[in-house]
């Protein structure tokens, strides 16, 4: 720790975001990050407390209390307040393929958790992670640095979205030979046709990919495997396969009206967006365009909210989400303590954006879709809505939701975009591979492990944990790599963590 004084002498800044009015003009990032001198003392705010919780990614109540990749947080904090930012660099890397990626899009579980954030602001740790990785680019650091030695052992990642790469990048740099198949035309999996541009640009996981490359990785994108190319094949070809597929099964709304023309599940909407956007700046008009509609975003969540966003930028008459659960609170529970992960409600960059053009919260809680309605060519025209209510089940004491009697409700809609979550991996490649699938519809492993119940086939990311954050994908990938480079070579020296 260098810096006595530390976050008593600084206060925490952030870097500035775009208004809403000005940025919804346009599909780029937007926040103005700080200039390198003012990011170093930001990291002086660190004290190096000793209180571990912002690098445990441990689980308290349920939910994750830091960083999963444990990075190693107070180290590469301090660091920066000195300006060694190339030693800050190589300990950010030691445990983090891709700070990139999660410089831009992590919730910032270390925040959470930060002592300073226990009865003030915590250290703006994600912040300072962008800064390191950026640097690192225009230093000319983050260059590729392929492996010296080959083994000759080859293993085939199938999906090329966080954790794929993760586990791929992991593999290359102990030497083995790695191709990832994709189906898409892009690498990089929700990264790339899920988060929207405005959150991750799209040549930031391009910038990585060349990079990969140039390591010796091969990508070979528009093969969809178990259907282009045959599982056996990979078997014989390869010593080893990954299976990075992604949980990508959408939960559908069971509503009477569901086949009305205008309903679209939320990933395929923002994956039409982003290609269009990056194959011909939308001249292509391959998206669905909202300009003038009314749109409803079924889910409250963050993939809702990319919607919201998204809907915006083209120019959407409304935008209205619905969401099941009551309002989270403003501030923490009494029974949500530090460090936990505070369960509060949290208005993201769509939610704001909407509150500035339509000056209210998009979002209807406790209420659920109960009826598409269609006009008579079979086209979308409304969604009847109504109102629930939480009972306690005297019986089993669970508690369960009810219809509140007579709160029906219509709301114009030209569009519906179904944002309600993820029911695991879509079957065909489990089928092609013959591995078992869990109760949760995921690939099924050991507890801890992603080695699958079929031979030389392991499994990473959300196909494995289910539906989750980069920051976990990223931290999947790496444990099955180790898991695979053991299993190749009799022991492993990748660091995990
Ligand atoms: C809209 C949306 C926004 C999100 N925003 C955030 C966020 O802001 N922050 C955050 O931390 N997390 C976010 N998430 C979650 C995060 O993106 C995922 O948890 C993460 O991408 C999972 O990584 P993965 O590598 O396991 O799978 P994925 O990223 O889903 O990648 C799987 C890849 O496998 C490919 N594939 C599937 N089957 C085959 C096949 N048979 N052959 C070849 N290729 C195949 C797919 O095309 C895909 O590219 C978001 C999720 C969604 C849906
Ligand atoms: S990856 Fe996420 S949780 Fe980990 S240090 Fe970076 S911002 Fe924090």
């Amino acid at each position: 720790m260098g810096k006595p004084t530390g976050f008593m002498e600084y206060k925490r800044e952030v870097s500035k975001e775009e208004e809403p009015k000005k940025r919804i003009k346009h599909f780029n990032e937007f926040h103005e990050h700080l200039p390198r001198e003012e990011q170093q003392l930001q990291g002086a705010r660190c004290m190096e407390c000793g209180v571990p919780f912002c690098q445990a990614g441990m689980m308290i109540c349920g939910m994750a209390s830091g960083c999963p990749l444990h990075n190693l947080v107070p180290e590469w904090n301090d660091l920066v307040y000195h300006g060694n930012w190339q030693q800050a660099y190589n300990r950010l890397k030691k445990t983090n393929n891709f700070p990139e990626f999660t410089s831009r899009v992590c919730p910032a579980l270390c925040e959470a958790a930060c002592t300073c954030g226990l009865n003030g602001d915590p250290v703006s740790t994600k912040e300072n992670e962008y800064a390191i990785i950026e640097n690192a680019y225009a230093e000319g650091y983050a260059a590729a640095n392929p492996p010296k030695v080959r083994t000759g052992k080859r293993v085939a990642v199938i999906g090329s979205g966080p954790s794929g790469l993760a586990a791929a990048d992991q593999l290359n740099k102990r030497g083995h030979l790695v191709t990832v198949y994709e189906r898409s035309d892009r690498v990089g999996g929700l990264l790339m046709y899920g988060i929207p541009n405005m959150k991750l640009e799209k040549r930031i996981v391009e910038r990585k990919r060349k990079i990969m490359e140039e390591e010796g990785i091969t990508f070979v994108t528009g093969v969809d495997v178990g259907r282009d190319i045959k599982a056996d094949k990979l078997l014989h070809d390869f010593d080893r396969v990954i299976l990075a597929c992604g949980a990508s099964n959408p939960r559908d709304i069971k509503a009477p009206g569901r086949d009305a023309k205008g309903i679209y599940f939320a990933v395929d909407f923002l994956k039409a967006n982003t290609k269009s956007l990056l194959d011909s700046g939308f001249e292509d008009k391959q998206y669905v365009d909202t300009k003038d509609k009314h749109v409803i975003i079924i889910g409250g969540g963050d993939t809702g909210n990319d919607c919201v966003g998204t809907s915006i930028r083209h120019g959407a008459k409304s935008v209205t989400q619905i969401e099941m659960m009551p309002k989270a609170p403003d501030s923490r529970a009494e029974n949500n303590p530090w460090p936990e992960w505070p369960k509060v409600c949290k208005t993201d960059y769509g939610q704001q954006e909407a509150i500035a053009l339509y000056g209210h919260d998009p979002r209807i809680y406790e209420s659920t879709v109960k009826e598409f309605v269609k006009d008579k060519d079979g086209n979308l025209k409304a969604v009847k809505i109504v109102k629930l209510a939480w009972e306690k089940d005297a019986a089993t004491g669970r508690m369960n939701m009810k219809e509140v009697a007579g709160s029906e409700q219509e709301l114009p809609a030209d569009l519906v975009l179904i944002a309600a979550g993820f029911l695991g991996v879509q079957g065909y490649v489990a089928e092609a591979f013959g591995v078992e699938l869990n109760e949760r519809t995921n690939v099924k492993t050991g507890a801890g492990q992603y080695q699958t119940s079929k031979e030389n086939v392991f499994v990473t990311g959300d196909m494995h944990r289910g539906q989750s954050l980069v920051v976990w994908a990223i931290r999947e990938g790496r444990e099955a790599a180790r898991a695979v480079d053991e299993s190749l070579m009799g022991y492993s020296n990748l660091v995990v963590q």
